[in-house]
């Protein structure tokens, strides 16, 4: 007798939710994030917008993600993380940095 595979079908699932910005993910902003770099012998990953991906890595080091920031947690305590946070989550999720902002200059008052 054959048995009929119907749970072979990519699912949906659940709206993935990015630990770092709190916003659901798209899938097409999808990136996974290994916690501790791939290089340094890290398995798990955090899947999270490929925006808050990149700025990430545009902040730290690979030594530095494998040694200090390799939790959402630690990466949330640096403040360059939490100002990026609060820029995008005023985006709208599938905001990427292809738009490149102009180099327009924001004087304080
Ligand atoms: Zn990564
Ligand atoms: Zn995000």
């Amino acid at each position: 007798m054959k048995k009929q595979k119907t749970t072979n079908w990519p699912k949906p699932g659940q709206p993935k939710i990015c630990p770092l910005c709190g916003r659901e993910i798209p899938t097409s902003q999808r990136e996974e994030h290994h916690l501790v770099p791939k290089l340094k012998g890290g398995k798990k990953t955090v899947a999270m917008h490929r925006i808050c991906h990149r700025t990430i890595h545009a902040l730290f080091s690979e030594s530095e993600l494998a040694t200090r920031y390799n939790s959402v947690e630690a990466l949330l305590e640096h403040s360059s993380v939490q100002n990026f946070v609060k820029w995008i989550i005023t985006k709208p999720v599938n905001f990427s940095d292809s738009a490149k902002q102009s180099n327009r200059t924001r004087k304080k008052s």
